[in-house]
């Protein structure tokens, strides 16, 4: 979708009466949007068992979880609390797939008592694995092909210094655990990073995959992971969900008929099926001319959406309240003591204290990464679906904040 599509998405809705009833800031999610982009991908691999399992650190919010698993959506979770989510909003332990980074080995019985399927990305654990385990418990492995998507490198996982994945170049010694220890490896997985931008990437790291696969007997899946991209710039490139089917589909079922059996393809998208669904609706506090810039002061900071601080990433933002408004230059912050800079030098339709902007692209990595820093309260969460608005989630209290607090 394209940023203006997702601006007149926004448009069509009554954010006026929304904020009025819920307050600022507030978290605005179109649910409806959401299933298109299932949908759409689905669609897209059509010719393949395909399954889906969404990255709930994306959005953990029940009502998105159970929205998708309503499509037939999995889940792909990375912290044992994140499956015991999943499975209250409703998710069968069979359709979670745990993905976890350097976490105890306690963390992955935990996760098999609970039935799910899980995903092992160093030699150590896959030898405690195999050592409790045997071929009892089917494991999935998490590879790490060095390929190194676009994107910057906070997001980039393939790399050679990376934490995540058992390198391929390791794959001599993860067999002689596996054929030791008699572990049945069902799955190999690899999430390479988070942006993808053609088909030829995505296939040069599935070709490493398609190799190793040769030498595990009992696999029933592959799990290419995620890096879909979605437009945060109006002139972004995308990932072309539909070329990436073709070509995929094409090159995944001759690898299965070379392999003798039909595979399950698996995805991990995040991003892709939330990001554009999000927006993040905050008030003009202050404008704050001093002799650099003018500031737009805003309700809200890096503790409701840390990206633009954390990864330099851009969100676009608009004015909603004045759309007519002579296009003028601001700097956007936020009310936290920090340098919590929203967007630079960023040409926004004349503000005005009150005048409510919307920060775009806010559905992914947005409330799931906020926090209570300068003890300010987290915003409510409101979901649109058809032409409805729902609250999915409270907005937080000081009350939220002390709760965990205790007295001398
Ligand atoms: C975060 C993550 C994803 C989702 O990435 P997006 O860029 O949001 O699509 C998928 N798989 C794994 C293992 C992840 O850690």
């Amino acid at each position: 979708m394209s940023i203006t599509r997702s601006i007149s998405r926004l448009q069509a809705m009554p954010v006026q009466q929304i904020i009025e009833q819920y307050g600022s800031p507030l978290y605005l999610y179109d649910g409806d949007k959401m299933i298109a982009q299932y949908k759409q991908l689905n669609a897209a691999f059509g010719g393949l068992k395909l399954k889906v399992k969404y990255a709930l650190k994306a959005n953990n919010n029940i009502n998105v979880l159970r929205l998708l698993l309503h499509q037939g959506s999995g889940l792909d979770a990375v912290s044992i609390q994140e499956v015991q989510l999943g499975l209250k909003a409703g998710f069968a332990p069979s359709a979670i797939l745990f993905t976890p980074n350097s976490v105890s080995f306690e963390e992955i019985v935990e996760a098999v008592d609970l039935g799910v399927q899980v995903n092992i990305d160093n030699i150590s654990l896959l030898e405690q694995f195999g050592h409790k385990y045997g071929n009892a418990v089917p494991c999935c492995i998490r590879i790490n092909p060095h390929i190194v998507a676009g994107g910057t490198a906070h997001i980039q996982t393939g790399h050679i210094d990376s934490k995540f994945g058992i390198s391929i170049h390791q794959l001599r010694h993860v067999l002689r655990i596996v054929a030791k220890e008699n572990i049945r490896v069902n799955g190999l997985h690899m999430h390479t990073g988070s942006d993808i931008l053609d088909s030829g990437v995505f296939i040069r790291a599935a070709e490493l995959l398609f190799d190793a696969a040769g030498q595990f007997p009992d696999l029933e899946f592959l799990d290419f992971g995620s890096g879909f991209k979605v437009a945060y710039k109006e002139d972004d490139v995308v990932t072309d969900v539909e070329e990436l089917g073709k070509v995929i589909t094409e090159r995944f079922q001759a690898f299965c008929s070379e392999y003798g059996r039909e595979l399950e393809l698996w995805f991990e998208p995040g991003k892709f099926l939330v990001s554009e669904s999000g927006y993040l609706l905050v008030k003009v506090n202050v404008i704050k001319q001093t002799t650099a810039t003018v500031f737009v002061g805003v309700d809200s900071g890096q503790n409701h959406l840390i990206r633009p601080m954390f990864y330099d990433a851009y969100h676009h933002i608009i004015n909603l309240s004045n759309p007519q408004g002579t296009p003028r230059i601001y700097t956007v912050v936020g009310y936290i003591c920090e340098t919590d800079t929203f967007a630079l030098d960023r040409k926004l339709n004349e503000v005005r204290e009150g005048d409510i902007l919307a920060i775009l692209n806010a559905g992914a990595y947005g409330y799931t990464m906020s926090n209570n820093y300068n003890s300010r309260p987290r915003p409510a969460e409101v979901m649109m679906l058809e032409g409805k608005a729902h609250l999915v989630r409270r907005r937080e209290t000081l009350e939220d904040i002390m709760r965990n607090m205790t007295d001398i």
